[in-house]
């Protein structure tokens, strides 16, 4: 099989492609649809496809697509793994095992090639615990604001680095990056707006993920993502767990070199805490796989300016979305075949070790 061909241009072929291959596999389909558009009228929907036996005893969860434009790889992952499952008539569910892939949790995002929802916000900072409140901005977001969220269309040359280094030489790297990626709750057009409610693909995810795990004991759950960390490679960042210990043999398995020991920014309302918080009568084990492509600093660049014409550009002459497409799912054929090969390896180690 040409593992590159599993890469789609747009959310519509993506979409198309994840369905077919999940009825080639007699999976339960369901469709979520979020009320909006993409660019060619077309219904934006998050789509689930269930494969195994109707109460299993444990489950994986393969998700794409929570940022957006991020979901370009999730979605080839998930379609390479039904490809290479259809082609070898080899499930590993066993008899009391079951798959259950969701493509596209933020469909608009996917669509319009932006990492945010329909309200610029990002969902992975959007699901708040039941005790929090979607209010507040860290200080030192504030004082960046201006440089982060210009309120100007992107200008022909950006002295973006030039801008950046001053900031980062002045409050250091640290606080900058925990001040930017961190989250915020305040400027609703800023980058990493975390809402001022649960957003929709939110809300179909808190109603619909918890009853189609209802019966495992034991969840693993793989949210692909790009664009933090070293090119081609991954990390993966489990989501805070009530007691850690009862997951050591699982961490070991997926080698415990690549399960990151640091954050690499405190977040408030990432997705992965609020499932494992909320189904405890699981053992529900998130892992955020995050695959490198970029520099910090250009994911950054490219965020920026994309935001900027998001809301004050007319046209894209300079080709911010094809931009920001390359930093999240670069075209290199080398960045493709490895990075593919190692997120199938992992949602093959995720069936392997459940049992
Ligand atoms: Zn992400």
């Amino acid at each position: 099989m040409l593992l590159s061909n599993v890469f789609s241009a747009s959310y519509t072929i993506a979409r198309n492609r994840f369905r077919e291959a999940a009825l080639n596999l007699k999976a339960n389909l369901e469709s979520f649809a979020i009320d909006e558009k993409g660019s060619n009228h077309e219904e934006l929907t998050i789509d689930f496809a269930f494969i195994g036996v109707k109460q299993p005893k444990w489950m994986v969860v393969v998700s794409s697509g929570l940022h957006g434009i991020e979901g370009f790889f999730g979605s080839a992952v998930q379609l390479a793994w039904m490809q290479e499952a259809v082609g070898r008539n080899e499930l590993q569910i066993g008899t009391d095992g079951a798959i259950l892939l969701i493509h596209a949790i933020n469909p608009y995002g996917m669509a319009w090639l932006r990492r945010t929802n329909e309200d610029n916000i990002d969902l992975n900072r959007n699901f708040l615990l039941s005790n929090k409140t979607y209010k507040d901005a860290p200080f030192e977001y504030s004082l960046l604001n201006d440089f982060l969220n210009p309120k100007s269309p992107p200008p022909l040359i950006d002295p973006f680095v030039l801008i950046a280094i001053r900031t980062i030489w002045r409050y250091g790297y640290p606080v900058v990056k925990q001040a930017i990626a961190g989250g915020q709750y305040e400027f609703s057009e800023g980058l990493f707006f975390g809402g001022s409610s649960p957003a929709k693909s939110t809300q179909i995810i808190q109603a619909a993920l918890p009853q189609w795990v209802s019966s495992a004991q034991q969840i693993i759950h793989l949210d692909f993502h790009t664009g933090l960390g070293k090119w081609a490679n991954y990390e993966l960042f489990p989501s805070v767990l009530p007691d850690p210990s009862r997951y050591t043999r699982v961490f070991r398995q997926f080698g415990l070199d690549k399960i990151a020991d640091r954050v690499p920014y405190k977040c408030r309302g990432l997705m992965g805490n609020w499932l494992a918080n909320n189904l405890i009568h699981t053992n529900y084990i998130y892992f955020n796989a995050e695959f490198g492509t970029y520099s910090g600093l250009k994911v950054l660049a490219s965020l920026r300016a994309e935001n900027r014409f998001h809301f004050y550009g007319k046209e894209d002459h300079k080709g911010i979305k094809a931009q920001l497409y390359e930093v999240f799912c670069p075209k290199a054929s080398a960045w493709r075949h490895s990075a593919l090969t190692q997120g199938l390896a992992l949602v093959n180690k995720a069936l392997e070790v459940s049992p």
